[in-house]
């Protein structure tokens, strides 16, 4: 399909990353359908693409008119009729494997047989759920990276199933949002949680063998590696528990001990230190 024929987006879930999406597809122009399940979701994700233009015409990078222009190109919903007319209906609700594939095979038997159905899963199998509708060929992983207006990278990631048309237009569409994809393979993970989630691992261990401070941990990895943040500064903010979830998975689907999670991290999630969200993690927070 030619993205010049995506006229209109679907998004499901209007939450951190689909209010994200739908502000990347609006200030491109791009028509938006974003479905949440009530309307108290449905007007917070609108007023959270509301204020977050706000900045941008703060920094002096929109004007108060594209605000508008943009705010008036996306629809919010509680109906899943009113995605019938997008071309392309990305799935962003929460990370849940039976919600997802109840969500995919409703819009599966709703949607236009052409339309391309995405899912911005962080974790779950891409061949899985695309399995689970009859449109396997035409369904894809769209990995959009948190905050996702101002994130650059989009991880396109191919189902077993996934057709090149469909792989080819997806690609092409991230790029139309001013992104830049790059192409995986279905694997946990992806590509970039894969490498960055074993290194915050890693850097648990490195801590818990007495080695450094957390302090000098994140500076070695700060100024040695050029890294914008240390590996324990953003264990805090990703969430130790999400950190250790996601190790969890990679040992229980690759059965190999090198994705073992740290026991100093499971010990923290235990006593619920879990970073930013809990007040402490590595770090204290106020
Ligand atoms: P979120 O909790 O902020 O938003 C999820 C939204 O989905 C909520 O508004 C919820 O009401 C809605 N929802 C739940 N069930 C629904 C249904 N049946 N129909 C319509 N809407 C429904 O979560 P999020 O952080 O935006 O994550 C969404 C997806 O994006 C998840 O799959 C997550 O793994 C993935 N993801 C998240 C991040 C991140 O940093 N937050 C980054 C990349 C990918």
């Amino acid at each position: 399909m030619n993205t010049s024929r995506i006229e209109c987006v679907g998004i499901v879930g209007a939450g951190t990353m689909g209010n994200g999406i739908a502000q990347a597809c609006a200030t491109k122009g791009i028509r938006v359908v974003m479905v949440d399940i009530n309307e108290a979701a449905v007007a917070k994700g609108i007023a959270t693409v509301s204020s977050s233009l706000d900045r941008l015409i703060k920094k002096e990078k929109i004007t108060a008119q594209d605000k508008d222009a943009a705010l008036a190109l996306i629809t919010g919903t509680t109906s899943f009729d009113e995605l019938k007319v997008a071309q392309l209906v990305i799935e962003a609700a929460t990370e849940s494997e039976p919600l997802k594939v109840k969500i995919l095979q409703q819009l599966d038997g709703l949607l236009a047989p052409e339309t391309i159905l995405a899912t911005n899963t962080s974790s779950i199998s891409i061949t899985k759920l695309a399995a689970a509708t009859q449109r396997a060929d035409r369904f894809i992983g769209m990995h959009f990276f948190n905050p996702v207006p101002m994130m650059a990278l989009v991880e396109i990631i191919r189902g077993l199933q996934t057709s090149d048309d469909t792989h080819d237009t997806v690609k092409a569409m991230a790029e139309r949002l001013g992104k830049t994809p790059i192409t995986v393979k279905n694997a946990p993970g992806f590509v970039v949680n894969r490498i960055l989630v074993p290194m915050i691992n890693e850097a648990f261990f490195v801590l818990a063998e007495g080695l450094a401070t957390p302090e000098d941990i994140d500076a070695g990895m700060k100024l040695g590696c050029n890294h914008p943040i240390g590996p324990l500064a953003l264990a805090d903010m990703i969430g130790l528990d999400v950190c250790l979830a996601v190790m969890n998975v990679y040992f229980a689907e690759f059965n190999d001990s090198k994705y073992r999670p740290c026991p100093l991290l499971k010990e923290m999630v235990a006593a619920g230190f879990l970073g930013r969200k809990s007040g402490r993690g590595v770090y204290t927070y106020c």
